[in-house]
């Protein structure tokens, strides 16, 4: 018989994984055509991997198992829950969360936060990339073929910059991101409640270590379209533990325990996580562990229903999540049809009660909570890999407005919260000043009114042709991909050019920046930027320095003596820092000078729009007011 292949056979799938890319763990799942599984390493073990890595001092890194068993030894030089460090700030984290590290958490140029190990630091998408690099190479081995494309998962509340720094580590780890899917989205799917006759509303309520997420799916006719996500990034099984901590160092330290002691703390931290683990379980356990420095054991036993009762806060605060994505979605607890639990919190019993309770229904547990997500970013890997689930279409939403900075630091929002993706925005903007050749447009995400409480996204400059004030018409849009990634562009339409646009993110890092860390030379990568950035400053500060020593001319008597002084002064100083080389120090100038040049600025426009007032028809004017 001939051996050779059935020309009819499908051609081989092209092969996508799914990755959840988890606070305490990450997972890897694979389902070729089939049911979704999670993919074993070479050894025959589910990749599972503790998200944990360990920076030695000889310089070699351990990651997962190894970096977890590292951690009470080497608190400081050890990394878990890095996923809440990504895409942030110092400032967006509150004491609670830095606490938790125990390595030093410092701030740089662009408000990323990185971590210092020693005498270098690294970013938590550099960390995050070590933890995908290792799943991609246990994948390998065990599926005896090359990773290189995946299906990445993120919780619904991850913002832009987030999303970003998470796609960001997949490209560090030689992965090509195909797609970055939500999580609750993931979960529906691993259960298969996007089938073609499936309709209703779908709970999905996750809780992991580190975060909480509550989302309400509608599925109809095989599509999943996101009602509303309400959650914290900073609420998980992480706090219970915490909890625990806390009232076993009180307890313990009673009889001479030093509760600063990080060794102990560390050792302390792993004894209240596999206590409260075994209280999902057992009605009651002890938690033992060792003086480090007297060499002591000490004992605590601790019972189910204290557990419960220390830990009722924190569910409830998940409850009042619950209520308040049901309040925006417009309904009530008894809509829900299907309630879908994620998470390796949600193996509580209490958890899982109280949420039964809450919703009137029994909660979806058939799967496991921790690879529900991970099984259904393999669905959706598959899909994208050539599989047959092609009519499925996911929708999701934008967790947070979007909009731009206008003049005087308001925010205009283009595309709300709650908007369906991918989506799409356009509106016209004007220049209020005369002789604009540079217009910074900035892109922020909240849902506040001014700039100043809402969270800085990027910074683009558009250089138009100088024109007067209010001619320009600057068409901005905002476009939202299906995988939750915000592109802005701009375009002048008057003088027709389409002028060049720079996008300097101020949060995420840009591809070539990407690439250059892979190389290793981040640090030149980040001296470009800074370099990059006293060019622009410089930039604006010539075009504003010329804009206001001709409006002082024009003003004329219109502007008090007190006022003209004032203007003077600030464009003195921004001239002479400008030849400098401190960034800060020229933006300092900058915004000070804009702030005295208001009134100077209001006076230019008054007198412009008198100009055109003169000899128009009234009913013109209407029309256009
Ligand atoms: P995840 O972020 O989904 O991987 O969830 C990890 C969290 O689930 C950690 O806080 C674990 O301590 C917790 N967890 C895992 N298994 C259990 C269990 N059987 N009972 C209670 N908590 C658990």
């Amino acid at each position: 018989m001939s051996q050779a292949t059935d020309p009819n056979a499908a051609p081989e799938r092209e092969l996508v994984v799914g990755i959840d890319l988890g606070t305490t763990n990450s997972l890897v799942a694979c389902a070729q055509g089939g049911a979704p599984a999670i993919v074993r390493d070479g050894a025959g073990r589910p990749v599972n991997l503790p998200s944990a890595v360990s920076f030695l001092e000889d310089g070699r890194v351990l990651v997962g198992e190894a970096a977890l068993e590292r951690a009470p030894l080497a608190p400081a030089r050890t990394l878990l829950s890095i996923k809440r460090l990504m895409g942030k700030g110092l400032a967006d984290l509150g004491p609670a969360v830095r606490r938790q590290y125990a390595a030093e958490l410092v701030e740089e140029e662009r408000q990323l936060v990185r971590v210092r190990l020693g005498d270098r630091t690294v970013t938590p998408q550099e960390v995050s990339s070590l933890i995908l690099r290792e799943l991609k190479r246990r994948a390998e081995e065990g599926l005896g073929r090359e990773v290189r494309k995946a299906v990445i998962t993120v919780p619904a509340y991850f913002d832009d910059a987030q999303r970003q720094a998470t796609r960001d580590a997949g490209r560090m780890a030689g992965l090509e991101v195909l797609r970055i899917i939500n999580e609750p989205t993931a979960a529906s799917l691993a259960y298969g409640l996007g089938g073609k006759e499936a309709e209703g509303v779908i709970a999905v309520y996750d809780l992991g270590g580190g975060t909480f997420d509550l989302s309400l799916l509608r599925v109809q006719a095989g599509t999943f379209r996101v009602l509303a996500t309400c959650g914290d990034t900073l609420l998980g099984g992480d706090d219970i533990d915490r909890i625990l901590v806390d009232s076993a160092l009180e307890a313990l330290g009673e009889r001479g325990l030093d509760a600063n002691d990080p060794r102990l703390r560390a050792q302390l931290r792993a004894a209240a996580e596999a206590a409260k683990i075994r209280l999902s379980t057992a009605e009651r356990t002890t938690l033992r562990v060792t003086d480090p420095t007297r060499g002591v054991h000490l004992e605590l036993d601790l019972e189910r229903r204290e557990l419960e009762r220390a830990m009722e806060p924190l569910v409830e605060r998940t409850l009042a999540l619950c209520a308040k994505a049901l309040a925006d979605a417009g309904m009530q607890a008894s809509a829900v049809d299907e309630v879908v639990l994620v998470g390796g919190s949600t193996r509580i019993p209490y958890v899982r009660e109280r949420v039964g309770t809450f919703f009137g229904r029994a909660p979806h547990t058939e799967l496991d909570p921790d690879e529900v997500v991970a099984l259904g970013a393999a669905v959706q890997a598959d899909i994208l890999g050539g599989g047959d689930g092609g009519e499925l279409l996911l929708l999701d939403v934008t967790p947070l407005s979007l909009g731009l900075e206008t003049y005087g630091g308001a925010v205009n929002k283009l595309i709300m919260a709650n908007a369906q993706i991918p989506a799409v925005a356009t509106e016209t903007f004007t220049t209020p000043k005369d002789d604009v050749t540079a217009i910074d447009l900035h892109v922020v995400q909240g849902e506040r009114e001014l700039v100043s409480d809402c969270r800085s996204l990027a910074r683009f400059k558009l250089k138009i042709p100088p024109m007067p004030a209010g001619l320009p018409k600057v068409e901005v849009t905002f476009l939202i991909d299906a995988d939750g990634i915000l592109r802005v562009s701009a375009i002048e339409e008057r003088s027709g050019a389409e002028a060049s646009i720079e996008v300097v993110p101020v949060h995420g890092l840009t591809e070539e920046e990407v690439d250059r860390i892979m190389e290793d030379s981040y640090e030149h990568a980040l001296a470009d930027v800074a370099a990059h950035r006293l060019i622009d400053l410089r930039n604006e500060s010539s075009s504003v320095l010329r804009a206001a020593r001709r409006a002082l001319g024009q003003a004329g008597d219109a502007l008090a003596p007190a006022q003209r002084q004032a203007i003077e002064e600030a464009a003195e100083r921004l001239e002479a820092l400008s030849a400098g080389e401190d960034g800060d120090a020229i933006k300092a100038a900058l915004d000070a000078l804009n702030q005295v040049a208001e009134p100077l600025a209001q006076i230019v426009l008054d007198r412009a729009l008198a100009e055109a007032v003169r000899g128009r028809r009234v009913d013109e004017l209407e029309v256009q007011g």
